[in-house]
């Protein structure tokens, strides 16, 4: 099939690579021409594990392409993704000016039926708006053109994005034409040959079902959170009421790891969204309100740790720091707790000396060049004249540290560990302080 996509993020290139991969000739638009002559160079400016083995081969196949150019981009898609950006707005609601922009963009130049499928993460009745936008534009210049507005969250992670896309727990598409469903039933058949993972609703419960999801997930964070510390004033250990919980089928053990607070470029803005979209339906969500007031003070945990380690004194010490993504296998640094536990750092007059796998050019690119901050190549290199370690994201590979050699560099060693990755009685045994999240003796 002929497919275009608005936006080429996270979620416009992986989509724009998975459905070349299954054969389709798809193009990508982008109004970031630098960005598009990079993808068209084959330099992909995320990192996301196996996205640029796939892009490339796509791309050199003939079946992937990138433009700036709108109007043949349009002209070529039976099928229209919108996977532009959504942020927030001055009051937490969403931007929708990408969404409409492209929406407008389509109406110019749409000259045949095609279906208009929103991935972007938008309010409900976000569908009816694009749908109007569209028509507009038709109607501006008399053209009677015929097309569908469809709804189709995306809900890949990414560090799993690639894999998400080619085998996606569930495809939520929200229409009401039947005409339009039949096309998506042809688009992602290639995804439903195990078993049809489609699940088909109006647009409104198309649009609230994502929000719903990232809600659910960023209350679960929240929620394990709040049970930590309660955990460190009991003096329980949260890693063992998180096993003991987890156990129950009905709690799981996913997703319900406490830690140093949620980021990223989706669930603080998703769950600030909803409830301001419930608000302006006149209903206060007390629980997301709740989910969101826990994260922020989540997020300044490991400073508070640090700087009563310290008792307060943290001027002139240099603080080691391991992970800066806010995630593992990502180089996003969106909303990471790392840059909330890095700019206190620097306002109480520490310095710090950070390694991350991939995201140290986003944090340069953020940061710029300052005498507070040293980004090292390898994840040893951070403790040379460090005081101590704080573990801010849980990549892999700081999962099996070498304690002997961490403590021998630090010149008060001790380990702030913001994931909860390592055993107390290990760390403390090896000669290190541990300070963990919810650990029963932190404070
Ligand atoms: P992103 O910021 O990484 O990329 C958005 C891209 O859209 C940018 O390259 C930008 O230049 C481009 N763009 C903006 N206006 C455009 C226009 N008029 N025409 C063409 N391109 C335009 O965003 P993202 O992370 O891919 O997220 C996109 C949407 O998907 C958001 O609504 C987000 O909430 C949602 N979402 C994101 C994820 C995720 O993990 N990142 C997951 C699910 C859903």
């Amino acid at each position: 099939m002929k497919i275009t996509i608005f936006g080429t993020g996270y979620v416009g290139l992986v989509t724009g690579a998975c459905l070349a991969e299954m054969g389709n000739h798809v193009v990508c638009v982008d109004i970031d021409a630098a960005k598009v002559a990079r993808l068209r160079g084959g330099d992909i400016p995320i990192y996301e594990p196996g996205l640029e083995s796939i892009v490339r081969r796509n791309h050199a196949s003939g079946r992937l392409d990138f433009t700036v150019d709108a109007a043949p981009a349009v002209a070529h898609g039976e099928v229209i993704f919108i996977a532009v950006g959504t942020p927030p707005d001055e009051d937490g609601s969403a931007d929708l000016k990408y969404v409409l922009a492209v929406a407008a963009t389509i109406g110019r130049h749409l000259d045949r039926y095609a279906v208009v499928v929103n991935k972007s993460t938008v309010p409900v009745g976000t569908a009816d708006r694009v749908r109007a936008v569209v028509a507009t534009e038709l109607a501006a210049r008399h053209a009677a053109v015929e097309f569908d507005v469809v709804s189709n969250p995306e809900f890949l992670k990414e560090g799993a994005a690639v894999d998400d896309c080619l085998r996606p727990d569930r495809i939520i598409v929200g229409a009401s034409s039947a005409r339009a469903v039949a096309v998506l039933h042809k688009l992602y058949a290639p995804f439903n040959r195990n078993h049809d993972r489609m699940v088909v609703m109006d647009e409104r419960s198309a649009e609230l079902t994502k929000y719903a999801a990232n809600a659910m997930l960023a209350t679960k964070i929240s929620f394990m959170n709040e049970i930590a510390n309660i955990a460190e004033r009991v003096g329980a250990d949260v890693e063992l009421v998180r096993q003991g919980i987890g156990s129950d089928p009905r709690i799981g053990y996913h997703f319900i790891y406490p830690g140093a607070g949620y980021g990223g470029s989706c669930f603080p803005k998703d769950v600030q969204a909803l409830e301001r979209t419930a608000h302006s339906y006149g209903y206060e969500a007390r629980l997301l309100g709740a989910v969101e007031a826990v994260n922020r003070q989540q997020k300044t945990k490991l400073f508070e740790l640090i700087s009563h380690h310290f008792n307060g004194a943290l001027a002139g010490k240099t603080i080691a720091l391991w992970g800066l993504a806010f995630k593992p296998n990502t180089d996003d640094m969106r909303e990471a707790p790392s840059r909330q536990l890095m700019e206190a750092l620097w306002d109480a007059g520490a310095k710090v000396r950070a390694f991350d796998p991939e995201a140290r050019e986003e944090t340069h690119r953020l940061y710029g060049d300052r005498d507070d901050l040293v980004l090292c190549e390898h994840a040893y290199d951070v403790l040379q004249g460090a005081d101590v370690l704080a573990v801010v994201t849980e990549w892999k590979a700081f999962r099996s540290p070498d304690l002997a050699g961490i403590r021998a560099a630090l010149a008060e060693p001790a380990i702030f560990d913001g994931r909860n990755l390592y055993d107390p009685a290990t760390v403390e045994e090896a000669g290190l302080a541990y300070y963990g999240i919810g650990r029963g003796r932190s404070l």
